[in-house]
């Protein structure tokens, strides 16, 4: 997999190439990333890449020109290694980013990601350019790096030989293979920490009562913090019996 990312400051891009599992993932040549810097696209003394907006108002807009032809430079790298080019902005208004689409992003070859800065982009660089855009949250960030890292982070763990554990990826949170519900609890030694002594269930041995446990453990944090996520298993019909008879005596023991 090989991102190219468009954005004045590759330099923040270090903390995911240099730290942890990601580093190790791309001295294993998993992944890779390559930093386009529109700024080395402008022509003037000022190597001017922002102007004022059209209309007034206040802040700056990015200029399209130079984000073009960082992204055609970045076109004809990948097409050299026959790489697919879709082409994400990073945008608060864009597509909420979850779990399923980062599992989605994780079978592709990557992308061209655009990260904004000030106000944001020439409108007329987005609907020629872009073919995705995607949104951390609800919220505003400064500019789409920040953005950018945690979605990239959040595929690459994904891929095959990322994390040391093959089944850790696939039972955290909103994975499918934990029906797209909430992580159990974890717990490590000591058996006792600070009076608090960890569930005796998982003390047994039985691997059975063990898996039941956090099942159970995840049903009920899932319906307590984060109930349209039951509704979804339910409707994709992932909830069995038990899960749901756990979750009716869940509801009476909340009902006054
Ligand atoms: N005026 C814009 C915000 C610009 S913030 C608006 O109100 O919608 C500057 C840049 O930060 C954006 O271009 C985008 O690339 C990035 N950004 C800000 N919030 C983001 C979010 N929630 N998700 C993804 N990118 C975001």
């Amino acid at each position: 997999m090989r991102f190219d990312v468009v954005s004045l400051f590759p330099e923040m891009f270090a903390p995911l190439t240099d730290n942890g599992v990601n580093a190790r993932a791309r001295h294993k040549q998993i992944w890779n990333l390559h930093c386009w810097n529109p700024r080395s696209y402008t022509h003037d003394v000022h190597r001017t890449v922002d102007d004022r907006p059209y209309g007034g108002g206040p802040g700056m807009v990015m200029l399209a020109e130079p984000l073009d032809a960082a992204v055609d430079e970045a076109i004809a790298a990948r097409q050299a290694q026959q790489l697919d080019c879709p082409v994400i902005l990073m945008s608060p208004t864009g597509q909420r980013f979850d779990q399923p689409l980062a599992q989605s992003w994780a079978q592709t070859d990557g992308a061209i990601i655009i990260c904004g800065r000030y106000e944001g982009i020439d409108q007329r660089f987005i609907d020629a350019r872009v073919t995705h855009e995607v949104s951390l949250g609800d919220f505003v960030l400064s500019g789409g790096e920040i953005a950018a890292l945690a979605m990239m982070d959040s595929i690459i763990r994904l891929l095959p030989g990322v994390l040391n554990d093959k089944q850790s990826a696939i039972s955290d949170s909103f994975h499918e293979g934990l029906d797209g519900l909430l992580d159990s609890p974890h717990y490590t030694r000591p058996e006792i920490y600070k009076d608090q002594p960890i569930p005796d269930v998982l003390k047994s041995g039985n691997h059975k009562n063990i898996a039941r446990w956090r099942r159970e453990q995840s049903l009920r944090l899932t319906a307590l913090r984060r109930p349209e996520l039951i509704e979804q298993a339910r409707a994709k019909g992932l909830l069995t019996p038990h899960d749901e008879l756990f979750l009716l005596d869940l509801l009476a023991s909340h009902t006054p």
